[in-house]
């Protein structure tokens, strides 16, 4: 069945040196040849580009450059054109009007990346990284999605499904022979493959804490007491006034939440209410909140206040800390007032020292922080899990061989084994899209771009 022949603007919408005008589909060529008056394109090579003039009958709508991809050499595997014209909104809207009236139609969001996923031009997982890439805002996002992109993510998967469909041809064959109670492989080979396979899930599952890190930034909290200047702290991280900066204890009773990347890695800020034990209702759940906050922290920066803690205070907050089990900064603050002997016993704790309100070593913090991440599977290049919907996948598919190995060892027929094998090659199929449904599809495709 021949797709319709679509057209979306690839480029942001407002004026702009250049817009770039996509059309994809069987139609493509006949289309843009009855508008284009410059090299006749259907006797033109592939990946050639052409300058002419778009004309709706006698007017000249455009001087335009034509990008000329012939079908399967395109990103969507049709044939493609993409039509550089000025970046005026009038002129596009223009082009893409002619356009639609020789028969196209307005592509819908995703849709050229969908037709490449159709086409076979990659895999779903492929597919979705392009629009990680399209979104990524610092170093460590880009090089996650530029991996998953080219295929990282997919071969693993493939390495996977393939041990898979080895161990299900030998339980299959078993089924074929049962009336003569044959064992092709032994069981306990079986077992050693199964958890082989489930080593190596759980690897790709666990490195989802990273890549969910990578792609919302990592879960960062500021704590310490009321007034240790952690509002203070944090407005200056961010160099704007998000959180209430106030001289009286415990106003900042909201969570707020903030990201700062520092050198490629982001880092998301949660601002607390301080932590001291209070019988106010308000500042109570604000306490609590803190807490919990510290608890679901990845990275903890523990500002201590030098002029107004006590060292008893002191030793007690840096107990608790360490017991927490969480990698923490801790952090002298009001370097400019400190007392001397606070800020000689936080040296003993190898603390760091700043001064929140005159921006003072901010730096320090800064790369300390950077330090504190352990980016492992990120410097050696392992393939990160950074969506919501493969980890799901592959927890199921996780269960599944659960259920595998259950099974051998209670001896359950070759036939049910071989439904909780299937069961686990459908979950890691859904990954890559050979399994796939329209709403499935439909909702990774609709929060594309249009024109992507
Ligand atoms: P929070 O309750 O921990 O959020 O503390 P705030 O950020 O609201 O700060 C409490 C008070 O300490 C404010 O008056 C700040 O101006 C002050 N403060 C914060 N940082 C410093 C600092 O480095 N030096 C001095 N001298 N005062 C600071």
């Amino acid at each position: 069945m021949e797709l319709d022949t679509i057209v979306a603007l690839a480029t942001p919408a407002g004026v702009g040196a250049i817009g770039v005008i996509r059309v994809s589909g069987g139609k493509t060529i006949e289309l843009v040849n009855g508008i284009f008056k410059g090299k006749d394109l259907a006797s033109a090579k592939s990946h050639t580009i052409h300058l002419g003039t778009i004309r709706d009958e006698d007017v000249i709508v455009d001087e335009v450059l034509i990008s000329l991809f012939k079908g399967p050499n395109s990103y969507t595997k049709e044939d493609v054109i993409e039509i550089s014209c000025h970046g005026s909104p009038y002129i596009i809207q223009q082009l893409i009007k002619l356009i639609l009236s020789k028969g196209a139609r307005l592509a819908h969001p995703g849709e050229f990346t969908q037709r490449a996923f159709a086409n076979g031009r990659f895999d779903l997982a492929q597919a979705e990284a392009v629009a990680d890439l399209i979104a990524s805002e610092n170093e460590s996002m880009h090089r996650a999605a530029m991996n998953q992109m080219r295929g990282g993510l997919s071969q693993e998967i493939k390495n996977l499904r393939e041990e898979l469909v080895h161990f299900a041809s030998m339980i299959e064959l078993e089924l074929d022979f049962s009336e003569e109670d044959v064992e092709f492989a032994s069981r306990e080979d079986l077992k050693k493959l199964i958890y082989s396979l489930k080593g190596l899930i759980t690897r790709l599952t666990e490195s989802f804490t990273l890549g969910n890190a990578i792609k919302n930034g990592i879960p960062t909290v500021i704590a310490g007491k009321p007034n240790a200047g952690k509002s203070t702290l944090l407005n200056a991280l961010l160099n704007e006034e998000k959180a209430i900066v106030s001289d009286i204890p415990g106003t900042t009773r909201d969570v707020i939440e903030d990201v700062i990347n520092v050198e490629g890695i982001a880092f998301r800020f949660t601002d607390t209410a301080g932590i001291r034990t209070t019988e106010d209702k308000v500042e109570a759940i604000g306490v609590e909140r803190t807490y919990a906050k510290m608890k679901e922290a990845s990275v903890i920066i523990y500002l201590i206040d030098m002029i107004h803690d006590t060292l008893d205070d002191i030793q007690q907050q840096i107990a608790y800390l360490r017991d927490l089990d969480i990698p923490y900064l801790l952090i002298g603050n009001k370097l400019d007032q400190a007392k001397a002997e606070i800020q000689q016993q936080l040296a003993a704790d190898g603390a760091l020292f700043i001064s929140a309100s005159q921006k003072q070593n901010l730096e320090d913090l800064k790369a300390k922080l950077k330090e504190l991440v352990s980016l492992d599977d990120f410097k050696t290049g392992n393939t990160i899990v950074t969506n919501m919907r493969h980890y799901e996948s592959l927890q199921q598919t996780n269960d599944a061989l659960d259920r595998v190995l259950n099974g051998i060892d209670q001896q359950i027929t070759n036939d049910f084994l071989a439904m909780d094998i299937r069961h686990a090659l459908h979950h890691l199929g859904e990954i890559t899209g050979e399994i796939t449904t329209d709403d499935l599809l439909d909702n990774i495709f609709s929060k594309f771009c249009i024109g992507k």
